[in-house]
């Protein structure tokens, strides 16, 4: 008889969500993580940490540019960076701690230590002294997650070339800072860093930032990135970076072929992408398919050996929490008999910048290379009174519902609170609403959330307000 009904490997957002949600069916779980804390990257070096620094340095920001309008005269703030990471610290602690306790109260085994898949239904453990033990389980969901993708002939040392990780925890606030990569991750964490008072150079290989997101959304949030300072220089590659002891130089040349520049930096973050991770799992030892990296699995998380699965960073798809954690529920479910599902065209992705970028289901991009006929409702929050009240008036709300049938295909938020209130369209969208049902539908006063109702009135031309 083997020990466990389900042995989750890695407590990320996948994994522990999966392992929670087996427990509550009655499942007898365990997990395994070879970090000293659990919650994976999400909570230890990504998705926490990183809003716990967006929100502390945006108060920064606010406080030394913004509070004067309001009538609020304050000496310019003075940053204390030790007490800022504390505030990081403590929120990362208490979150992992809370996963350890939601362990402990459904009764999930953990095992601390490497996960190596033995075959269906065995994993061995190897604990830090080199210890091994071999767990027996029914079914293994394999939630490994990712890790930081490297850049050709560029060195990550996390002390003056840095990933995401060293840039949640700079000691002193770099003079001038060099992003590689103006995706997500680099956006937030420049943020942070110029609000904090570093002068932030962003390179981007592509021509454009934020690739995969609305284009309009992308271009109008690069305008307003640069006026707060940032630099971008788009379409440009990154050929070499050389440190010494005090900072580095980074070579760039236009992609289209030109003169090669430098560009000086006391510190540079890479950020071009993440990496599924599946070092050391024992993958083609025990037949588990792989493409690109990625664990190969159908459309209900199976690998093709019986009885392994897989979610979350290592699998298809887009890499984000909410998506890996949709998945370990739906996993779960179908593990104790039921039908788990996840639906990948309502999962929302944001972007925690001032102002914040959300979006949810198709950009336009998408639905001409598809050939969709498609109507669009706009509204900017220029035309919002709370916007006006809030001093938060940059940016729009942007609907793309279907010509015919008027089923929202797509929304996109850029704005104060974004994040927040791209959830209307997502619940909209998932039980296959139309831009009539949002635009019919009260909203409070005076809220930013009326430009959502007023962005989806303006699909047929209704809106109120402009
Ligand atoms: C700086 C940063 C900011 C981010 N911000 C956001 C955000 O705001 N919103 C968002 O949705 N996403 C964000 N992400 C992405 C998010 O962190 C990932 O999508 C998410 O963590 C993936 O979850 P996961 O469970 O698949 O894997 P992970 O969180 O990567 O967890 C995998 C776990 O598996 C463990 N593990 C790996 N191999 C083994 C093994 N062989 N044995 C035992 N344990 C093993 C690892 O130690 C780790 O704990 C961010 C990422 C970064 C880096």
């Amino acid at each position: 008889m083997p020990t466990h009904d389900l042995v989750v490997i890695g407590t990320g957002p996948g994994g522990y969500v999966c392992a929670i949600r087996a427990a509550q069916l009655g499942l007898n779980v365990a997990v395994v993580e070879k970090n000293a804390t659990y919650g994976g990257t999400c909570l230890n070096i990504g998705c926490i940490p990183s809003k716990a620094l967006l929100h502390a340095s945006e108060l920064f920001d606010e406080a030394g540019h913004g509070f004067k309008a309001f009538g609020i005269e304050v000496p310019a703030p003075v940053l204390n960076l030790a007490q800022m990471m504390k505030h990081k610290q403590e929120t990362v602690d208490a979150n992992v701690q809370g996963v350890a306790f939601l362990f402990k109260k459904n009764k999930i085994t953990a095992y601390r230590g490497r996960g190596k898949i033995l075959g269906a239904g065995k994993v061995e453990v190897t604990a830090d002294d080199g210890s091994k033990q071999t767990v027996d389980t029914k079914s293994i969901v394999i939630a490994t997650g990712s890790d930081v993708a490297q850049l050709p002939g560029v060195t990550i040392d996390e002390k003056i070339v840095v990933s995401s990780t060293g840039a949640l925890e700079l000691a002193v606030v770099p003079k001038k800072l060099v992003v590689i990569g103006a995706g997500v991750i680099g956006l937030e964490l420049g943020s942070v860093w110029r609000r904090l008072g570093a002068e932030v150079t962003v390179v981007e290989f592509l021509d454009r930032i934020l690739p995969g997101m609305d284009g309009e959304v992308a271009k109008q949030a690069q305008r307003l990135f640069t006026r707060q300072g940032m630099e971008f220089k788009l379409a440009t590659k990154v050929t070499g970076v050389t440190t010494s002891t005090t900072g580095a130089v980074v070579s760039i040349e236009p992609v289209a072929g030109g003169e090669t520049q430098t560009i000086a930096a006391d510190i540079v973050l890479v950020s071009t992408g993440r990496r599924p991770y599946t070092d050391g799992l024992g993958l083609e030892e025990a037949g588990v398919g792989t493409e690109r990296g990625r664990v190969v699995i159908d459309d209900h998380f199976a690998t093709n050996v019986p009885g392994i699965y897989a979610i979350g960073d290592v699998v298809r798809g887009p890499m984000l929490a909410h998506k890996g954690e949709d998945e370990g529920i739906a996993i779960a479910e179908i593990l104790a008999g039921q039908h788990g599902h996840v639906n990948y065209d309502t999962i929302p992705a944001v972007v925690y910048t001032y102002p914040e970028i959300a979006s949810v289901g198709k950009t336009e991009e998408e639905l001409k290379a598809a050939g969709v006929a498609y109507k669009v409702g706009k509204f900017p929050f220029t035309a919002n009174g709370r916007a006006r009240a809030n001093r938060t008036t940059e940016g729009f709300v942007k609907f793309l519902a279907d010509a015919t049938t008027d089923r929202v295909l797509g929304a996109h938020i850029l704005g104060a609170g974004a994040g927040e209130m791209i959830h209307e369209a997502v619940v909209l969208m998932e039980f296959g609403g139309s831009s009539e049902d949002l635009g019919r539908t009260c909203h409070a006063h005076p809220t930013m959330s009326e430009a959502v109702r007023e962005a989806a009135l303006a699909v047929e031309g209704r809106a109120i307000h402009i």
